[in-house]
């Protein structure tokens, strides 16, 4: 069974590192804040030292980090450290640039690397049920999915190296841009003196159908289990689309494409975060554009 370093012990990677644990891999996890590594020990995760005792003679290092910079300087300093061959997995959210110089630094050790960022959030971590959108050789995508089986019930290939990241900008971006349309569609509807059940009955079997309706509807009442019936603990917290919605405008500047509507949501995620949103559900953007709130 292979040995995995797994860095990086947050809300994301203490349930999947849990996870490697359960599916029996000998995982040594690490994190630079002594809370997480003291959770992480609690939920019977071997925890190393420090991150060179992590990565020493591993076949597989994973990270889970904020940003960007994070993971560019923990392979900085991975190098030097892991052999030729270690497979490399990140799979935090990061920005296209990033992505690909972790790409190049793994490159440059002779070692295979994968984007792998998810989706399913803290929940989908914990039930081992998130989807992981890969980025990277054939090769080393085949020998990294094993592992994010365990962690995980759907793994797609999406080609190169970064395209991991695309997918998951994408996609994202997506999913900002309807939560604001369905929560937009709700305030004019009570405007108009339209139950939100009765929209919701319409919406969800019509043209309107998408995920931010029908799974996460953004008012309580149509979907008992979306955050909107439990005044909007996340879930997936505002901060969180805030950061891809940037991430996704980032990439489109860099790539020359036309986003009109992401930048717009961008802008709205942007003002709803600094009002001082950023910890509650990103559905909650219903109470910004009511004005019930903000
Ligand atoms: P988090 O802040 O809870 O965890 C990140 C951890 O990385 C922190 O505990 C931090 O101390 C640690 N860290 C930073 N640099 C390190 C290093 N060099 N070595 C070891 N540890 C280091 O964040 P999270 O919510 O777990 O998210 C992780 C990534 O997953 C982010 O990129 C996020 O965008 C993405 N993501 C999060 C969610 C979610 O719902 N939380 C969903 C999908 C994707």
């Amino acid at each position: 069974m292979k040995t995995i370093a797994f860095l990086g012990l947050g809300h994301m990677g203490l349930p999947m590192a849990a996870n490697l644990v359960k599916a029996g891999y000998a995982v040594r996890g690490y994190d630079l804040a002594e809370a997480c590594r003291a959770a992480a020990k609690e939920a019977g995760i071997p925890v190393a030292a420090n991150s060179a005792e992590a990565v020493n003679a591993v076949d597989v290092v994973i990270t889970m980090l904020p940003k960007g910079e994070h993971v560019v300087s923990a392979y900085g300093d991975l190098i030097g450290k892991i052999s030729a061959g270690t497979l490399l997995i990140d799979c935090s959210t990061v920005d296209m640039a990033s992505a690909l110089k972790a790409h190049e630094l793994a490159a440059s050790a002779g070692c295979p690397s994968v984007d792998a960022p998810v989706s399913g959030g803290t929940g989908g971590a914990a039930a081992g049920t998130l989807t992981f959108m890969c980025g990277g050789e054939a090769e080393a995508f085949s020998a990294a999915k094993p592992l994010l089986e365990a962690m995980g019930k759907k793994i797609v290939h999406c080609g190169r190296g970064g395209n991991g990241q695309a997918a998951k900008i994408c996609n994202n971006m997506i999913l900002g841009i309807s939560m604001i349309a369905v929560s937009e569609a709700f305030v004019l509807g009570e405007k108009l003196g339209l139950s939100h059940q009765a929209l919701f009955d319409v919406a969800s079997t019509s043209s309107g159908q998408c995920w931010s309706l029908t799974t996460y509807c953004p008012v309580p009442g149509p979907v008992p289990t979306s955050p909107a019936n439990k005044d909007y603990q996340p879930g997936f917290a505002a901060a969180l689309m805030l950061k891809d919605l940037k991430l996704s405008q980032e990439a489109a500047n860099g790539a020359d494409a036309s986003t009109p509507l992401g930048a717009a949501a961008a802008a709205l995620y942007e003002s709803f975060v600094d009002d001082g949103q950023g910890g509650r559900d990103f559905s909650a953007i219903v109470e910004m554009l009511r004005g019930s709130r903000a």
